[in-house]
């Protein structure tokens, strides 16, 4: 028998007029003409709790969307019970079963949840209505129904047999529970974290990021109605060190799956060998973390198409995606022409709160970002070595409005050259056009990181030289486009170095990290 077919979920694109825009409007109305109490999900049980954490758009503190309720140790410990306890007929239920449960999640996403989930995403996260749709529409659907044909994949492969002898190969679940930690960027990612393990048979205790609680909220509805058994994904919401207190010494635990900052993840990493002789397993270490995405072009680039990439790489989603265009190589022969574009484009990109859908740019996602931001864009227009070029204001009296910034760099080790910012902020270094084949290692030492990259370039040599120079500098290579905006199943994605570790979200290499297989010789 064979599964769904692998196609991507057709991108909305809520054109004036168009049944779907009403839908979302009538959907953003609804949803901010109530207050939402959002409990933890601890087994079949909605557990509310007298500490009760404010929710409001990013974009527009004075509104209450409403509350989460913090959760503590005696709830992640109560998680872990009820998820062990659920293992026991989770992991031994036939792979079709809990396929049919995340096709079934897949399938209310894309109708009956999809104006739900995306009002949640733009409301709670400030995505603009493309990037919601692009996010938690289309690309957990995809996550979903892609890895329903991962499984199959798996569960297909097969040892050979002998003369008397058959061999077979048993994926089963880890034994244990896994952690799953999410990030407020990407809705997607928030339900195929916790999903992904489960679908292969493994229960999950799931911490959503604070900041995206009230879209986590509707994954965890749609998981319910779409019949997941109580237990198999269990939300908490308590602090992260929390959390952690409880997991890492628990002897059951068995993975992390995990999408954050490279800080965080180390001292999870930490925390997991301080506890390793406690574990009955040693545990999957899997995890997604910062970039400091580049995109380099040659001489021989296209230069609109160049802008257009920067510009939509930059500061699509005020650029808080782990594969933002941030810092970008352009050869002195374009760079007057790259600039006029950008600054066209910018003149025409409008800022403010997600209601309002010709807003290309909303808000960054909390006080601490904002802060965290302008600080490298006033240091930037103090700097003897840097120089803003384009935006550089910042307002947070309504919402965390930070302007699309371009700074140029005189030094190819300043600081936006380097460090992760996780805002609208492109720094741009403009190199000696005859100077490529220098450039290219400094790209490669002057961050940590390898997540995306991109080459601009229509001469073969050029970008056949920068694929192959750069080759360890990011696990997700551009050529002629974005660094951003990678498809399920098109462009598995993940990079290595203080970027994660490179387990391919959305493919059978992240699948097969959840599985322990039993090999069964047996003798006819
Ligand atoms: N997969 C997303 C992209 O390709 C980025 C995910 C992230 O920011 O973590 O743009």
């Amino acid at each position: 028998f064979n599964v769904p077919a692998l196609r991507n979920e057709p991108v909305r694109n809520y054109a004036p007029g168009s049944a779907e825009r009403a839908d979302l409007k009538m959907a953003i109305k609804k949803a901010r003409s109530v207050v939402t109490e959002i409990p933890q999900y601890i087994g079949g049980e909605e557990i509310y709790s007298q500490n009760r954490q404010k929710i409001s758009p990013p974009h527009d503190h004075s509104h209450v969307l409403g509350y989460f309720h913090e959760g503590d140790k005696t709830h992640v410990q109560r998680a872990i019970e009820v998820a062990l306890d659920a293992a026991k007929s989770w992991s031994v239920m036939k792979w079709e079963q809990r396929a049919a449960i995340f096709l079934k999640a897949a399938d209310l996403i894309a109708g009956p949840f999809r104006a739900e989930i995306n009002a949640a995403t733009m409301l709670g996260q400030s995505k603009n209505a493309y990037q919601a749709e692009i996010d938690s529409a289309c690309e957990l659907i995809d996550f979903l129904r892609m890895n329903v044909n991962f499984m199959h994949e798996i569960y297909g492969q097969q040892p050979v047999s002998s003369d008397g002898v058959w061999n077979r190969m048993e994926y089963r679940p880890l034994e244990g529970f896994i952690f799953a930690v999410t990030p407020f960027n990407f809705t997607a990612i928030a339900g195929n974290l916790p999903a992904a393990p489960a679908m292969m048979g493994n229960v999950v205790i799931w911490k959503p990021a604070f900041t995206q609680v009230y879209a986590a909220h509707v994954i965890m509805n749609v998981f319910r109605q779409a019949g997941l058994p109580a237990g198999v994904i269990n939300m908490i919401l308590a602090d992260g060190p929390i959390a952690g207190d409880v997991i890492f010494k628990h002897p059951d635990f068995a993975g992390i799956h995990f999408t954050g900052s490279t800080r965080v993840f180390q001292t999870i990493w930490k925390r997991i060998g301080e506890n390793i002789g406690s574990y009955k397993t040693f545990p999957r270490i899997v995890g997604e973390t910062g970039g400091k995405d580049f995109v380099l072009a040659h001489q021989s680039a296209d230069p609109k198409a160049l802008a257009t990439g920067l510009v939509r790489g930059a500061f699509e989603y005020q650029g808080q995606k782990c594969s933002a265009a941030s810092r970008a190589y352009i050869p002195s022969n374009l760079w007057e022409q790259v600039k006029e574009y950008m600054l066209e484009d910018l003149a025409e990109i409008r800022m403010g709160g997600v209601e309002d859908f010709t807003n290309f740019v909303n808000a960054v996602i909390d006080e601490k970002a904002f802060d965290k931001i302008t600080a490298y864009i006033d240091a930037a227009g103090k700097s003897a070595d840097a120089q803003i070029i384009a935006g550089g204001a910042s307002d947070k009296s309504t919402g965390y409005f930070v302007q699309p910034t371009i700074i140029e760099a005189f030094k190819t080790d300043y600081i936006t050259l380097c460090e992760e910012i996780f805002g609208p902020v492109l720094t741009v270094y403009v190199y000696d056009a005859d100077k490529f084949e220098e450039i290219i290692p400094v790209i490669d030492k002057t961050s940590p990181y390898a997540l995306t990259g991109a080459v601009f370039a229509q001469d073969r040599y050029a970008i056949q030289y920068a694929t192959e120079k750069l080759v360890n500098a990011a696990g997700n290579f551009y050529i002629n486009d974005k660094p951003t905006g990678a498809v399920v199943g098109q462009q598995p994605f993940g990079g290595a170095r203080a970027s994660g570790t490179n387990d391919k979200a959305g493919s059978v290499l992240n699948l097969l990290r959840w599985v322990s297989p039993r090999v069964i010789k047996e003798t006819l």
